[in-house]
């Protein structure tokens, strides 16, 4: 016992002293969810394969909503994304105060249409 406690002195923290040391996510690690809403289409497969009912999809106001604190990590969307713009990324969401939810707004160019013709 006391050769343990005299190594333990001298060894440094088994513990990091969070939040000032910050240990790096893990390869594969399920954290935060990014949508590239440049690259979606709003088909809306990824709110229906959700198993917590998190995301949101309004075709009609072009919308994709995301709650963070309801979501799971499990992955699920990632995966059934056809248009792969959907990631994890190694992070977790940071406590915080209050709720949010994620809105993202899909801009989407209007269609040019031909009225008329000139011939020069
Ligand atoms: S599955 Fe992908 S493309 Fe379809 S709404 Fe979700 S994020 Fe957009
Ligand atoms: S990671 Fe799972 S729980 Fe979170 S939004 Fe995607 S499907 Fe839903």
């Amino acid at each position: 016992m006391i050769k343990n406690i005299f190594r333990n002195l001298v060894a440094g923290s088994a513990t990091r002293a969070y939040p000032i040391e910050i240990r790096p996510g893990f390869d594969n690690a399920r954290g935060e969810l990014e949508n590239d809403i440049d690259g979606c289409t709003l088909c809306g497969i990824c709110a229906k394969k959700c198993p917590s009912q998190c995301i949101r999809v309004a075709r009609k106001q072009n919308l994709w909503e995301f709650d963070p604190y309801a979501c799971v990590y499990c992955g699920i969307c990632v995966e059934s994304c056809p248009k792969s713009c959907l990631v994890q990324d190694k992070t977790h969401k940071k406590p915080t105060r209050m709720k949010e939810t994620l809105i993202l707004k899909k801009e989407v160019k209007p269609k040019l249409k031909v009225v008329a013709k000139t011939s020069g």
